[in-house]
């Protein structure tokens, strides 16, 4: 991967015509491109082996190749992508890793041991958030199994058309958030009591909502608008108490040795750069074999980050059906974005491209690195829930906290987050693992960022090294260790995609 004639210069593939500056003492910015031989006007632009664009001014050897130079080609054509022949899922083959987690009834298993609070609609939100932190100061310290409680609101239920099909989205999600892995079946929503969507109807289609110890029919719910609670004080007390059963059936909960293929791993990147691609992304992917060879899950997701590299992932779906769904999402996304008047170049952002990220073709490129090289068993629409152990795709739009909390509705029990312009991303429910991209960054954050893949640019490590590290990083997080924003308890809102309209 690093071919560099010069020790500040990295090349991702052998065929291409541009390099990224790897040091400050350059006359072009760190993670900038540079031209390693003579481009011609027109001529195509190459990075990753893959054309990113065509030269609207010649180059010489040595000049600084800016994204404003470069035209960005059209997305590959979805018509013409061929499916592939089907092919049966490869066997696990590494074996021997564990991690201490929780299994549940339905087979799943919990690296985090979490009451979840759920809000059927925003209007109670400030309410859920409040007894939230009156269970966490005055219940929880009863129950030392249980790691922690946490409020699941979002900003949808009010005003929504719920019949539209665009509505699916978003009530999938929230019904598969609380059956998250971490709430061990266990959770509890709380309604307002006039929402389109009341508590016992997300309760009742929970796939894993166990109903508790009380049996099945029994749904820890109630509504603010219950004609017993007079004032807040009462309706508060209302959610400690179903929150004081819940957590007695939580704190029954131990951490047993589980198997590498109880992981589900999601995977994403957010405030890209020019290293993500060749130091973050890879280790990413390498780990993400290691666990897929150990009979584990992975989702990988973001379709605006992938819709320009679709020709190299649709032949490594196992058969045409599986290719079928991806394309797809692809089309479903094209058409999304044509809708709001957008394109996938809305994609890039200003930080990616000081970042040394041209467009999106060239973000595509090395954000799919991050999946690694096993074959795709199953496409996911958004929100979800995970059907196969193996590589899945779970469409996404790429905005963190969204894909974020769409994998979460997947069901990961565990994130891997690359960064290279940094971002102090967290999530609650699951814990999050920072990877940065460049060793600057993880120098200069260096209590949020959890692993430095940077040492990659530097040669002090293999991809192969780290990818290893990371593996481990995982198995370790994952029986129990905290990450960097767990320490001061750094997590973002759960945003949940809505394509469809509000009333
Ligand atoms: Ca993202």
């Amino acid at each position: 991967m690093r071919e560099n004639e010069d020790q500040n210069i990295i090349k991702t593939s052998p065929g291409d015509n541009v390099g990224i500056v790897s040091s400050n003492d350059f006359n072009i910015p760190f993670g900038q491109k540079v031209a390693l031989c003579g481009i011609k006007e027109d001529e195509r632009i190459i990075r990753y082996g893959e054309t990113i664009g065509r030269a609207k001014i010649s180059f010489v050897e040595g000049d600084w190749v800016k994204a404003s130079d470069i035209s960005m080609p059209e997305s590959p054509d979805l018509q013409s992508i061929p499916l592939p022949d089907a092919r049966p899922q490869d066997a696990a083959t590494l074996e021997g890793y564990t991690f201490q987690g929780y299994r549940n009834k339905d087979g799943s298993v919990g690296t985090r041991n979490i009451l979840g609070v759920a809000a059927s609609v925003q209007c109670v939100a400030p309410v859920v958030d409040y007894a939230v932190k009156k269970i966490r100061h005055e219940l929880l310290p009863r129950f030392p199994n249980v790691d922690d409680v946490t409020a699941l609101t979002h900003t949808y239920g009010c005003g929504v058309a719920i019949d539209a099909p665009g509505a699916k989205i978003p009530i999938r999600t929230i019904r598969n958030i609380i059956s998250n892995p971490n709430f061990g079946g266990e959770v509890m929503v709380v309604g307002l009591g006039c929402e389109k969507l009341p508590p016992d109807q997300i309760l009742s289609s929970a796939p894993a909502y166990s109903g508790g110890e009380k049996g099945a029919g029994y749904y820890a719910s109630l509504s603010l608008q219950d004609k017993s609670f007079r004032g807040f004080e009462e309706m508060v007390r209302g959610i400690l108490v179903l929150a004081e059963a819940q957590l007695e059936i939580l704190n029954k909960r131990e951490r047993v040795s589980c198997p590498a293929s109880d992981l589900v791993v999601g995977i994403q990147c957010g405030g890209s750069d020019a290293f993500s691609g060749i130091t973050a992304n890879p280790v990413a992917g390498f780990a993400a074999d290691l666990i897929v060879n150990a009979g584990g899950s992975v989702l990988f997701s973001e379709v605006t980050e992938v819709r320009d590299a679709i020709h190299l992932l649709v032949p490594r779906t196992i058969g045409p059906e599986v290719g079928q769904a991806l394309l797809d999402e692809m089309r479903w996304f094209d058409e999304y974005l044509l809708q709001g008047g957008a394109d996938r170049s809305a994609n890039t952002s200003p930080g990616n491209k000081e970042g040394g990220l041209s467009n999106i073709v060239e973000k595509a490129l090395g954000s799919v690195v991050k999946s690694g090289t096993s074959p795709i068993v199953d496409v996911l629409g958004p929100g979800e829930r995970i059907r196969k152990k193996g590589l899945t795709f779970a469409a996404t739009p790429a905005s963190d906290f969204v894909c974020g909390t769409l994998q979460l509705a997947a069901g990961m029990n565990m994130h891997v987050f690359t960064t290279g312009r940094g971002t102090p991303y967290g999530l609650s429910q699951v814990p999050v693992i920072k990877v940065g991209s460049n060793s600057e960054l993880a120098g200069r954050w260096f209590d949020l960022i959890d692993l430095d893949a940077g040492q990659v640019a530097l040669g002090d490590k293999s991809i192969e090294e780290m990818g290893w590290e990371l593996f481990r990083m995982i198995l370790d997080i994952a029986g129990g260790k905290k990450v960097a924003c767990d320490r001061f308890g750094l997590y973002n809102d759960l945003v949940l995609f809505n394509p469809g309209p509000l009333t």
